[in-house]
């Protein structure tokens, strides 16, 4: 069995222990690259920008350039997907940044996300256990909340009014790491255990910083390289299969 299999059935036994001696367990579940994959919506937005009207007239040598796949999992935006192209025009850059984010930070392409392997089924195994199951997400409810409910229930992640919570940023300018840190410390002395599911270390730093009753799980998949993560912090990697 692998360390990744190992934390995984660990998780899941201390929960039904936890239900057994009536203790109330947590898991806060970030969404983008901790539960979903999101490689398949900045695929879809790229191969629409192809067949964009504006990027094929302005831009036709740069649209030759880009090619299938385009985007590879551990891609961070749009960036290495033009550098493997051989795309240096700063102004396509730019222009493409604004395309793909719009779309990307939107309702409408929620829809091509897929879940890591197992990870509906994992949530699902937690909440049938008695977890409270929060998705605690740096999406913003203006722009995404519409989607992300559809997405959820997509999925088959459990989403109910008692059990399940689901937590976006009011505003786009809110900043990830003060809104989750702070969403978390107003549940700290409601619950006696609490596991927190994040792939970006800048936000677990904080969050390991100023609660540390919490359990940290690092889902290994992609982050912003904003900081670096920890080797002390338990680890899953891409997949909540386990054998
Ligand atoms: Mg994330």
């Amino acid at each position: 069995m692998s360390k990744y299999d190992e934390l995984l059935h660990k998780i899941i036994e201390d929960v039904s222990s936890n239900s057994k001696f009536n203790k109330s367990t947590h898991c806060i579940f970030d969404l983008d690259s901790t539960l979903f994959n999101v490689t398949s919506r900045t695929e879809k937005i790229l191969s629409e920008l192809i067949d964009d009207k504006y990027f094929i007239n302005n831009f036709p040598s740069e649209i030759k350039k880009l090619r299938k796949p385009l985007v590879n999992h551990d891609d961070w935006g749009i960036k290495e997907a033009l550098i493997r192209s051989g795309i240096e025009c700063p102004k396509f850059y730019e222009k493409a940044k604004k395309y793909w984010a719009k779309r990307f930070f939107s309702n409408e392409y929620l829809k091509f996300d897929i879940p890591y392997a197992g990870a509906s089924e994992f949530v699902n195994e937690l909440y049938s256990l008695g977890a409270h199951i929060t998705y605690l997400t740096g999406r913003d409810q203006i722009r995404m909340l519409v989607g992300t409910v559809e997405s959820l229930k997509q999925w088959n992640f459990p989403v109910d009014l008692k059990h399940t919570s689901l937590a976006l940023k009011p505003k786009s300018s809110d900043e990830d790491t003060e809104f989750k840190t702070n969403y978390i410390n107003k549940l700290i002395n409601q619950y006696e255990s609490l596991y927190f599911f994040e792939n970006e270390p800048i936000i677990i730093h904080q969050v390991e910083r100023l609660i540390p009753k919490i359990k940290i799980i690092f889902m290994d998949s992609v982050h912003s390289g904003r900081a670096d993560p920890l080797d002390h912090w338990p680890k899953i990697n891409m997949r909540f299969s386990r054998n």
